[in-house]
């Protein structure tokens, strides 16, 4: 589409930047008083709440809401900022990749390209300890606080930089640390760290999603092995995964929430075990069916105790439903939207109506931050969020499908426009591939009634 007038590049070019800053502006003003105003109410009615250097008191006229940085932070900020500006590969700077779980795709991609870039921005955190910026440092971890992490989640998705480590680090490396052996923990944490094992996650089933507890995939232990037979489903990322980790019944006449065991699959090319593509509706590769049929495996890679890997499996869905990580990709989304409305060349078009959605979409985005600063304080009390992690994980999830379908609004028709590389086709893919965010990690329906029942103490429907 031509730029209006007949002007030089370099005209049109501070044109559009002068247009962007205004809108920047007109928001930012427009959203932070009204975000201000929701924060005031919420903590009048939540109370004290403390969380880094976000401090509000109670019995006071005065509040203080300082959302800077303290100098500890923002010198933690710039040594992030500094390592990305020098290492982050360039594919990544030029949001080159497929998107999501782009680590683990490009670690195993017919590109050499995508191997090159994923294998050393892997090396470039590891330097840092921050490939597992959570765990503790005596497992390898950065050791970092919650607040901190939070930081580093945020300057890596500013900069388009995709995390690493895939389910291993966010997810089984923390259980472990709970509930593994010392042997599992020598065995298995170094791998993930390095980068030489990639885990999926073999919960779902066909009849077992939302009421996981009535899976049927068995475990029969057999002198020092378990022979696992059944069906996975939903296995994301599994055809690019060495290893799957999997509940599995291993006594079935026990209530359905006992007889459930926790074991790791050390190779995902095990006899018996097969993995089966399933193509999602924006075409893409994303999850898979695993099949097992007398799957062997050692009795020593059982978690915990055999018939009590169900607590074994929520403390980590608890990790699942924590990540603080969420608002941060939304804030990206929604810079990058006012960006391409300054730009008469996107194809996007800031009707009243648009601009009114997007304020609502940055004030929403903005609450969000606060849930996920609501997490951060509790963590750094050492408290587990529950109905909170919920709520957050609600909220991220809606919002996400929110802000692309307002980013497909902003371009009207060109929003039919698919995989061509244009803006308005990056918020159609954006659009479809929100669809499951209300699904996968728990439904919004089961978020709800882990709010209505432990956040709010309602019955039971
Ligand atoms: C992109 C994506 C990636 C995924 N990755 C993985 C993975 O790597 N590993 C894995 O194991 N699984 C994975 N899943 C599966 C995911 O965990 C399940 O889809 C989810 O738990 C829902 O289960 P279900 O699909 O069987 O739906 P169901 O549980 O059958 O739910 C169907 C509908 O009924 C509603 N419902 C169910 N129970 C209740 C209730 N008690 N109250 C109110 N409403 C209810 C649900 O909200 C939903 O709308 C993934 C899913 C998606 C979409």
């Amino acid at each position: 589409m031509a730029r209006r007038g007949g002007c030089s590049a370099t005209c049109g070019g501070r044109r559009v930047a002068g247009r962007r800053a205004r809108l920047r502006q007109e928001f930012d003003s427009r959203a932070s008083v009204i975000v201000s105003r929701l924060i005031e109410g919420v903590c009048r009615a939540a109370g004290h709440i403390r969380a880094g250097r976000i401090a509000f008191a109670t019995g006071t006229k005065e509040w203080t809401m300082d959302w800077s940085d303290s100098p500890e932070q923002a010198a933690f900020r710039q040594e992030v900022r500094a390592l990305l500006e020098t290492k982050l590969p360039e594919r990544y700077k030029r949001g080159e990749g497929p998107g999501e779980r782009t680590w683990e795709f490009d670690r195993k991609s017919d590109d050499p390209k995508a191997r090159e870039a994923a294998n050393a921005w892997l090396a470039a955190l590891a330097e840092r300890r921050w490939v597992a910026p959570q765990w503790p440092a005596e497992y390898g971890g950065g050791g970092l606080s919650s607040m901190e992490q939070f930081i580093l989640n945020q300057e890596l998705a500013r900069a388009g930089a995709p995390g690493v480590g895939g389910s291993g680090i966010g997810l089984l490396g923390p259980t472990l640390i709970v509930h593994g052996t010392e042997e599992q923990k020598a065995r298995y944490l170094p791998a993930i760290l390095n980068g030489e094992t990639a885990w999926a996650q073999g919960y779902s089933e066909p009849s077992a999603g939302s009421d996981l507890a009535s899976l049927q995939t068995r475990a029969v232990r057999d002198g020092d092995e378990f022979v696992i037979n059944g069906q996975k489903i939903w296995t994301s990322g599994a055809h690019t995964a060495d290893a799957i980790f999997l509940l599995a019944r291993t006594d079935p006449s026990a209530p359905k929430h006992r007889g459930i065991s926790f074991l790791l699959v050390d190779d995902i090319k095990t006899p018996g075990l097969s993995v089966r593509p399933l193509i999602d509706m924006g075409d893409h590769h994303y999850f898979n069916e695993t099949f097992f049929e007398d799957v062997r495996i050692p009795a020593r890679n059982l978690v915990g105790e055999e018939n009590r890997g169900w607590y074994v499996g929520m403390t980590l869905l608890d990790f699942e439903r924590s990540n603080i990580g969420g608002a941060v990709g939304s804030r990206r989304m929604i810079a990058g939207l006012i960006d391409d409305l300054g730009d008469a060349a996107a194809g996007a078009t800031a009707t009243h109506a648009v601009r009114a959605e997007i304020a609502d979409r940055y004030i929403e985005t903005e609450v969000m931050f606060q849930f996920s600063f609501r997490i951060i304080s509790m963590q750094n009390r050492g408290l587990v969020p529950n109905y909170e992690a919920s709520m957050s994980k609600l909220f991220n999830s809606e919002i996400s499908q929110r802000l692309s379908l307002t980013g497909t609004r902003a371009f009207g028709l060109h929003a039919n426009r698919w995989g061509d590389g244009s803006a308005a086709s990056r918020y159609s893919d954006a659009y479809v591939r929100a669809v499951p965010a209300t699904i996968r990690g728990g439904t919004s329906e089961v978020q709800r009634n882990v709010i209505a029942t432990r956040g709010l103490g309602l019955p039971r429907g």
